[in-house]
């Protein structure tokens, strides 16, 4: 018979699964049970739209059985089996997104580990198999397909006889090895032990014959005769089918939360945090939160979907709720049950569902108060959270018009001029100086350019905190913000900073108007480039620097002309400031006097200057160049 090929992707995992000296092989059995309990819920989540099916809640089921003699294990559901098609895509390649990751992820570790932490699914049966059947009915079917392979050389697909709609599964084991002792597999209390550990919340009863040898009826237990004991058959449920978010908090383990979510949730680290919790009152519901310790690759794209799992007393009825989620929060993976919940409510009907709002709000709340709680005693902790979606609390802050602020303002991190380490609002007022008035940042690319900028070194000199904002989004959402504890945050680059003492201000002012026609002359060099040339007293060492006036600072003017579509170009407007105490003041004042084009020349080098100066890139470098040199030679 013609052996199909597997796709390159599945064909090394297979490999691997098969070459694996991993030593927890029993997980095969653990994802086989979580194929078939997939299956079924498919299956039953359609029978709640569709009539056609027509088993009930009670008859779903999966079943174990195993033949010591032809050494082989079954798995067996009731769910929704697989068409033709379906088999061939499913079990032909890896169909899990994220697949290419985990391929990655293993090529470069070589990390047989690595089994453990990730389902690998189906495929795992190769571990413990040399040969695996598997024959499947879908629903609406009346064929059925047997899919056979023996490993890596290929599979094959025939057309096959089965009564029922479902998936049965048939492993032949291979052979005991020194090392492995495959046909402890065979035996039921090993079966028994696994379901118990790794498959006891599947929803759906896993059942097994179970033989055991019982004293026959009216004998004499102490009767020597051969034949006192009889064999009897029983079925047996393994699995105690309480789902793992409807027990206790305490009575679930670290590494069974950690299992449930790389199971479910289709990651390979544990979570950096997980949130079990009851909620009585308005809502009453059960929930399971996670956040991932790390974002996923697609995290930051279009492409990523938020939700929770939501269920309705047990019973899976969508897979990614989005409405349980604020966008802010989107990365929380998990899950809600309630029995407040409708199981045949539609899609558009349950977005307006009081019920759901207030489940979305109350896990919107924990998830908030757990965030703060990590941030208050476990800084180091909450800090890897920052790193992975602090990026996400800032999009929300400034989203809906910073709608979010209460919610959102004390979870949020900075990197401070105070030893560049992250710090909150909280802290930063806190340290507040008496006579400070505002809370101070900067905008930069990096830490250290800021830290560099000559408006910066005039704050953080005068002995006041500065906030380093490197993320586009930082200085949108202080705008949207305003004021925190009733503070203004004030851009050190901008008109309304306000470090200088009243005498300081009078000199200042003075020396502008005395020079008012030489910073006139000198604005019209520049043209449109800048709105005015003055003289500051802010500044230390630097001859020049750029500050904005009104709203819109010059790093806000930068990210918005290089969105994609943005509309108009916008144009921050500009003073150029020259330090009144540099040398150059006195230089500039003397070409007014005595040559009006050298003062334009020196105008369009020290805006060039303060540009650079700024982490900005200048418009002609050429003419820079040429007039440098004209003052060189
Ligand atoms: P995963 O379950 O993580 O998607 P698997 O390799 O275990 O990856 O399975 C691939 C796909 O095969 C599943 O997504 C599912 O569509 C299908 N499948 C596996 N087992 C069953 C089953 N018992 N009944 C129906 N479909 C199944």
């Amino acid at each position: 018979m013609e052996k199909k090929q597997f796709r390159t992707e599945s064909q090394k995992l297979l490999d691997m699964m098969i070459n694996s000296i991993y030593t927890h092989k029993e997980i095969f059995l653990r994802e086989l049970i979580s194929n078939a309990s997939d299956a079924i819920d498919k299956l039953y989540y359609r029978s709640l739209t569709d009539d056609s099916v027509t088993l009930t809640r009670g008859d779903y089921e999966i079943r174990i059985d195993t033949d010591r003699v032809a050494r082989t294990i079954t798995i067996a559901d009731n769910g929704c089996g697989m068409t033709a098609e379906e088999l061939e895509n499913n079990l032909g390649t890896i169909a899990k997104s994220g697949s290419y990751d985990f391929k990655h992820e293993m090529e470069q570790k070589e990390d047989v580990d690595i089994i453990g932490q990730f389902g690998v699914g189906f495929y795992s049966a190769f571990m413990v198999a040399d040969k695996i059947t598997v024959t499947t009915r879908a629903f609406g079917s009346d064929t059925a397909w047997v899919w056979q392979s023996e490993g890596v050389d290929g599979y094959t697909m025939t057309e096959g006889e089965k009564d029922t709609v479902g998936t049965e599964i048939v492993l032949h084991l291979r052979e005991d090895t020194e090392n492995e002792k495959y046909s402890e597999y065979l035996d039921t209390w090993r079966i028994k032990s696994l379901v118990k550990k790794y498959s006891d919340y599947i929803r759906y009863p896993i059942k097994m014959d179970i033989t055991s040898e019982k004293l026959k009826e009216g004998v004499d237990p102490t009767s020597d005769a051969d034949d006192k004991y009889e064999s009897v058959t029983t079925t047996e449920t393994l699995n105690s089918m309480t789902p793992l978010w409807k027990k206790r908090a305490q009575e679930v383990t670290e590494e069974e939360y950690a299992a449930f979510y790389r199971d479910k949730f289709y990651d390979f680290e544990a979570p950096a945090k997980t949130i079990h919790f009851k909620s009585e009152g308005t809502a009453t519901f059960d929930a399971m939160l996670f956040i991932p310790a790390k974002a996923p690759f697609n995290y930051y794209t279009k492409d990523f979907e938020k939700g929770l799992q939501l269920y309705s007393s047990g019973v899976l009825i969508m897979d990614k709720c989005a409405d349980l989620l604020p966008d802010y929060f989107s990365f929380v993976r998990g899950l809600a049950d309630s029995a407040d919940l409708s199981l045949n409510i539609s899609r558009e009907l349950l977005q307006h569902d009081h019920q759901l709002k207030f489940i979305a709000k109350a896990i919107e709340k924990k998830i908030k108060n757990e965030l703060a709680k990590m941030l208050e005693s476990d800084r180091e902790k909450y800090e890897e959270f920052w790193k992975a979606f602090g990026m996400q609390l800032k999009f929300g802050l400034y989203s809906d018009y910073g709608q979010h602020k209460d919610v959102l303002q004390d979870l949020v991190l900075f990197t401070s001029s105070n030893e560049k380490k992250l710090v909150t609002l909280k802290e930063y007022v806190s340290r507040m100086k008496e006579e400070q008035k505002s809370i101070y940042y900067a905008c930069g690319e990096t830490v250290d350019k800021i830290e560099m900028l000559p408006q910066c070194e005039a704050v953080t000199g005068k002995g006041f905190e500065v906030l380093y904002l490197t993320d586009d989004v930082d200085e949108f959402a202080l705008k949207m913000l305003m004021n925190y504890e009733e503070k203004n945050f004030v851009n050190v680059c901008a008109e309304e900073l306000d470090i200088s003492t009243e005498e300081e201000k009078e000199a200042v002012k003075a020396e502008n108007e005395s020079s008012e026609d030489m910073l006139t002359a000198m604005k019209e060099a520049l043209g449109d480039a800048v709105s005015a040339v003055r003289f500051t007293n802010a500044l230390k060492n630097h001859p020049v620097c750029l500050t904005s006036e009104g709203g819109l600072s010059v790093g806000m003017e930068q990210v918005l002309n290089r969105m994609p579509n943005g509309e108009e170009a916008v144009k921050a407007q500009i003073v150029l400031e020259i330090n009144a105490s540099h040398a150059i003041a006195d230089k500039l004042k003397s070409l007014y006097v005595y040559d009006r084009d050298k003062l334009a020349n020196y105008a369009k080098i020290l805006y060039a200057q303060a540009r650079l100066i700024g982490g900005m890139s200048i418009d002609n470098p050429a003419e820079l160049s040429s007039l440098v040199c004209d003052l060189m030679i």
